[in-house]
């Protein structure tokens, strides 16, 4: 062997060894920086020398092209979820159930992590294929990406076939670092750890999803052979202790536990413990630790009958208040703002909160200066839920709303009716201008990439534009001069908003930013009239027999377009060029007639994305919940929508199902 192909595998080996002691044994002995120094080293010298190329070297753990599409696999077993339980009581439930059938189990207690499950499949000791949980029975094959994952082995050090499942997760660290850098790109930050690890999984550049960093506690050994000579082992800790010993990162903080007691105390542990963690856990996961017995109490139908999941409650936490900010939104509305001492909640740290209007403040009695505990509503959204009188000093000071909008100063009116708002009505405040052209311009309206509040800031603050359709007029060297901007940028923006012209008849109408009117309405009236023309001249007698439409948001459509400054900026956007008439295509007529309603957090679907697939296979989204609606489909922490189809016998459905319903163009839901 030359000299330079001992080096080049001896430059293999070390790192392979440091990335193990990094991501799986968690005890680094280099610093991140020389192990890149190293990793670049490697990179040049396989590049100079392709002679010695080897796809185990850690450098072809991104050598993937980007994929089209995500082939389907088919789990050789079932990947259940399971049964939650939401109090010490119900897990007692299912402890004594247990009990009926076997007396004094032992149970394996780990946490619970937040993040999303996948299977890994090895054939003679070399991973060959990994996938996403899907439907439970068939998942998307996601190999590529979880090469770029480092804490799974890409060889075991025996010829061993078999799967192992885990759970896929974004450290919190670099969940963090992630959104600063979005923030500074000016991008929508991700909400958590959770969905920046599923959305990460599911890129299908693989040279995206290595940014990501993401990472895998192995929880479970599936099927196949965990010893050479064919034994099977007994117990749950016995396999992840062999798993370990295997190479796999094997999830951490567990226990056997024998009572009740024991159980309880180690929930307290890890709950105690889940700040502290360079991870976000959701709860604690309590399996039978004997596999025998495990397999005596079987499987429900899509939960096995021996583990239960213990979920934390919202993690809640105390902070100061230090200050109620006034912001002006799109229409006028003055809404209240908590600026807060920042505190870290449920996997972000947080610094604002919405305090929603005068009308809540008062309710809770909140002053600034107060303590307050805040918690994130469906672990996405920031709230206060209470101030804490008990541990008020002096120098607090009471709220009050300004008598003048801070944006423009013209006095602002406060409106009992109108959802206890207090309103800004100049209809040339720049608060409201510059809101609205940041509406106008977003990700679900007309989509321009790039513009966000920064910019439009800037482009008013320059003189650059007035409204929206002026937007349409700008040149490259006029907003390449822009502060920190550049010709490159300048021009990506110009693209952008030449592109948004063929938006679409539904969005431009969201884009508009007429009072009440969302984008399920956008597309209604888009549906009904076909023209921002004849919209225009729709009257409220008309409006009200569009579907969901009343008669105050068929007002609200009818004010809007007697203003002539709105006329005239219509007028305006269609001599740009703007597409004003509808373009759309006959849709698929699977879900002709019927109607959705989506509730919660899906589990690997965004909203927009799960209304799309919807609209896709031609049925509707509605907001909100009645006889008429079809079908429910909810997610995790799913509010008032779920019990009122509930009470109205409505079917309720999750992902899976949807997404099986489109698949099998079936529309009879099946798990
Ligand atoms: P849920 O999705 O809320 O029904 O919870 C079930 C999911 O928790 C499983 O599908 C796994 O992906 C995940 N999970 C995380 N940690 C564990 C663990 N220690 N044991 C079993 N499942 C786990
Ligand atoms: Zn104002």
């Amino acid at each position: 062997m030359s000299e330079l192909e001992e080096k080049i595998r001896k430059l293999r080996k070390q790192l392979l060894y440091h990335a193990k002691r990094y991501y799986v044994d968690d005890a680094p002995e280099i610093s991140d920086y020389d192990y890149d120094m190293m990793y670049a080293e490697l990179k040049r010298l396989e590049a100079e020398h392709p002679e010695f190329f080897d796809p185990e070297s850690p450098t072809q753990r991104v050598g993937g092209k980007p994929l089209d599409k995500f082939e389907k696999v088919t789990h050789t077993v079932q990947m259940n979820s399971l049964a939650d339980v939401f109090s010490f009581e119900e897990l007692q439930d299912f402890l004594d159930r247990v009990s009926q059938t076997v007396s004094r189990p032992a149970y394996s207690v780990e946490p619970k992590i937040d993040g999303l499950s996948v299977s890994l499949r090895y054939e003679n000791g070399i991973f060959v294929q990994g996938a996403t949980r899907g439907d439970g029975f068939v998942g998307e094959d996601v190999t590529q990406n979880l090469r770029t994952v480092f804490s799974i082995p890409m060889s075991l050090p025996e010829p061993l076939n078999l799967t192992v499942r885990g759970e896929v997760y974004m450290p919190r660290q670099v969940f963090e670092k992630l959104n600063l850098a979005r923030e500074a790109a000016g991008q929508t930050l991700l909400a958590n750890p959770r969905n920046a690890a599923a959305g990460s999984l599911r890129q299908l550049d693989p040279k995206i999803a290595a940014e990501r960093k993401l990472d895998i506690f192995v929880f479970n050994f599936q099927d196949g052979t965990l010893y050479a000579d064919g034994s099977a082992p007994q117990t749950h800790k016995e396999t992840l202790d062999r798993l370990a010993e295997l190479g796999f990162h094997v999830l951490e903080n567990r226990i056997v536990a024998e009572s009740a007691d024991e159980i309880v105390s180690h929930i307290k542990r890890l709950g105690e413990l889940r700040d502290s963690l360079a991870y976000d856990i959701d709860g604690v996961v309590i399996k039978i630790d004997d596999l025998a017995t495990r397999r005596l109490l079987g499987e429900g139908t899509n939960t096995p009958k021996w583990a239960v999941a213990y979920k934390f409650p919202p993690e809640q936490k105390q902070t100061k208040l230090e200050d109620i900010t006034v912001a002006v939104g799109r229409t006028g509305v003055l809404t209240p703002t908590a600026v807060l001492t920042p505190v870290r909640l449920a996997g972000t740290t947080v610094s604002r909160a919405t305090l929603h209007n005068l009308e809540f403040i008062r309710e809770k009695d909140i002053r600034i200066g107060d303590i307050v505990t805040v918690q994130k509503a469906g672990d996405i959204i920031p709230e206060v839920v209470r101030s804490h009188a008990e541990l008020r000093g002096a120098g607090t000071t009471l709220f009050s709303m300004p008598e003048r909008c801070p944006s423009c100063g013209e006095p602002v009116f406060y409106d009992a009716d109108e959802g206890a708002a207090t309103r800004c009505t100049n209809s040339r405040c720049p608060a409201q201008l510059s809101r609205g052209i940041e509406h106008f311009a977003s990700k679900d309206a007309m989509n321009i990439d790039g513009l966000g509040p920064q910019l439009v800031e800037a482009l008013l603050q320059n003189g650059l534009i007035a409204d929206a359709a002026d937007l349409y007029s700008l040149q490259v060297d006029e907003v390449a001069q822009i502060d920190r901007m550049g010709t490159k940028s300048a021009t990506n923006l110009i693209t952008a908003i030449e592109n948004s012209k063929s938006a679409g008849l539904e969005r431009l109408i969201y884009a508009l930013g007429i009072r009440n009117v969302g984008e399920v309405a956008g597309a209604a009236l888009a549906a009904r009239y076909g023209s921002l023309a004849a919209l225009q001249n729709a009257t409220v007698e008309d409006l009200c027999t569009v579907e969901d439409f009343g008669e105050v948001t068929a007002q609200c459509v009818v004010d809007f377009f007697s203003h002539p400054q709105n006329r005239e900026l219509c007028e305006r956007l269609t001599e740009a060029g703007v597409v004003t008439v509808s373009t759309a295509k006959p849709t698929d007529d699977l879900f002709r007639g019927l109607t959705f309603v989506l509730t919660g957090t899906l589990p690997t679907l965004t909203r927009d994305e799960a209304s799309e697939r919807i609209k896709a296979a031609g049925g509707r989204v509605s907001g909100s919940v009645s006889a008429k609606t079809s079908f429910v489909v909810a997610g995790e922490a799913a509010g008032s929508k779920l019990t009122k189809a509930q009470q109205l016998g409505v079917t309720v459905i999750d992902e899976e199902m949807l997404l099986n319903m489109i698949e099998q163009r079936s529309v009879t839901p099946t798990a």
